[in-house]
C-alpha cells in the first residue's frame, strides 16, 4: 500500500481514478473514449453541466454567481481576476502571505494600484498577519487561503466590507465557506479536485463589466460566462475527473463531511508533531494548514534516514517545498486516516530509534 502525500499534482480518491480510467476506454457506452469526443456533444455537455452544479450546490454557491471550468491553471487568475476586476484608475489590496500570493501581486501590479497591506515574510512566512487595516474604498481585497508551501491557512477570513478576491488552490472543497463574501474565487484542480489542466472560477455576475480596457476574448470571464465555459474547447478530461470528486464528496458527506475528516486528519499529525521530541513545526499555532503541514527535524542530519523509513513504509511526497526545508505532508480531501496513522506510526518508531 503507498500513501500519496505530494502537494500537487496530488492525491484523488481511488473510486473516481477506477471510474475516470473506464472512462478512458470507453464512456458512457458511447462506444467511443471521453478523450475523442467532441465537448459538444450532449454527453459531455451533461458532463460541464453536471460538474458546475455540484459546485454550487456543495459550496452552497447563490444565484448571483457563476461558476466556470477554465484552462491556464491558477497562475492565469492571477492576471485574470485584476484584469476584469480593477480598472487602471482603482486601488486593490492584497495580503503577502507566501509564494503564491506574491505572484498574483506581481500580476496585479499591471492592471491597477495594489497595496500590499500585510505580509508576513519577515518570519518566512511562517503565520497569517493579522490587526491591520483595511480602507473600504479598496476595489477588492486579494488573500491566498491555504498557502500550499509554507503551511499556513486562513482560519477565517478577514472582516471587512471589502469584497474578497481568494487562491484557494489548496483548499477549496475542504472546508465549509461564506461565498458571499467573495466577489471571485479561483482554484486549479489539482491539488484538491482533479488532476492538473483546469481552473475552477466562481465569480459574482454583478462585479463583472466595470473596467475600462479592452481584455482578450480568452481571458475575458464574460465570454466564459456566455459561452457556459466552452468559448473554446475546454479540458475535457480534466472537467470529467472533477466532476467525478465532486460527486465523491457529495456521497461522502458533503463538503460538512469532509471538513470534519480534514479536521481529525490534521489533529492527529499536528498532535504527534507536538507529542514527538524530535520534530517541530514553524508554523505559528493558530494559522496551521489542515491541507499542507510543514514539519522539521530538530537535528538536520536525520533528514535522510526519516526519509528512507517513511519510503520503506509507503509514505511518498513527503520532501518539504526548498523555501522551507524538512518535510510537508498534504493530507488533502482524498487522503485518509488509515494514510496519516501510517506516517504517525513512522515517526513514532523513529523517535524510539533516536530519541
Ligand atoms: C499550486 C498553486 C498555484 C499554481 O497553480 P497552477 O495551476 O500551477 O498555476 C497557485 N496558488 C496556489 C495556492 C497553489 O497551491
Amino acid at each position: 500500500m503507498k500513501y500519496n502525500f505530494y502537494a500537487g499534482p496530488a492525491i484523488l480518491a481511488q473510486e473516481v481514478m477506477q471510474e475516470a480510467s473506464r472512462a478512458v476506454v470507453e464512456f458512457n457506452g458511447m462506444g467511443f473514449s471521453i478523450l475523442e469526443i467532441s465537448h459538444r456533444s450532449k454527453e459531455f455537455i451533461a458532463v460541464m453541466d453536471e460538474a458546475v452544479s455540484l459546485a454550487k450546490e456543495l459550496l452552497n454557491v447563490p444565484e448571483e454567481y457563476e461558476v466556470l471550468f477554465l484552462a491556464g491553471g491558477a497562475s492565469l487568475q492571477f492576471a485574470m481576476a485584476p484584469m476584469n476586476l480593477l480598472d487602471a484608475s482603482m486601488k486593490a489590496a492584497y495580503t503577502d502571505t507566501g509564494t503564491w500570493a506574491s505572484k498574483a501581486i506581481k500580476d496585479g501590479k499591471l492592471y491597477g494600484q495594489v497595496d500590499v497591506i500585510a505580509c508576513s515574510k519577515d518570519a518566512n512566512y511562517s503565520y497569517i498577519p493579522r490587526g491591520y487595516e483595511i480602507d473600504p474604498s479598496y476595489r477588492f481585497l486579494h488573500i491566498t487561503s491555504n498557502n500550499t508551501i509554507f503551511g499556513t491557512q486562513y482560519q477565517s477570513f478577514p472582516e471587512t466590507s471589502v469584497p474578497l478576491v481568494s487562491d484557494m488552490s489548496s483548499d477549496i472543497f475542504s472546508r465549509v465557506i461564506d461565498v458571499n463574501k467573495f466577489d471571485l474565487i479561483y482554484a486549479g484542480a489539482q491539488k484538491n479536485m482533479g488532476p492538473a489542466g483546469t481552473t475552477l472560477v466562481i465569480v459574482k455576475k454583478s462585479a463583472l463589466g466595470k473596467v475600462n480596457r479592452q481584455i482578450p476574448a480568452m481571458m475575458n470571464y464574460q465570454n466564459h460566462i456566455d459561452s457556459a465555459s466552452m468559448y473554446n474547447t475546454p479540458p475535457v478530461f480534466p472537467v470529467y475527473v472533477s466532476m467525478l470528486t465532486l460527486r465523491w464528496i457529495k456521497r461522502n458527506g458533503g463538503i460538512a463531511g469532509i471538513q470534519k475528516k480534514n479536521e481529525a486528519k490534521a489533529a492527529a499529525l499536528y498532535g504527534e508533531i507536538e507529542r514527538n521530541s524530535l520534530f517541530y513545526t514553524p508554523t505559528n499555532h493558530e494559522d496551521k494548514s489542515k491541507m499542507n503541514v510543514c514539519f522539521l527535524l530538530h537535528d538536520k542530519e536525520k533528514e535522510k534516514q526519516f526519509l528512507a523509513n517513511c519510503k520503506s513504509a509507503g509514505c511518498i511526497g513527503l520532501e518539504g517545498h526548498r523555501s522551507v526545508g524538512g518535510f510537508r505532508a498534504s493530507i488533502y480531501n482524498a487522503m485518509t486516516l488509515e494514510g496519516v496513522n501510517q506516517l504517525i506510526g513512522v515517526m513514532q518508531d523513529f523517535e524510539k530509534v533516536n530519541g
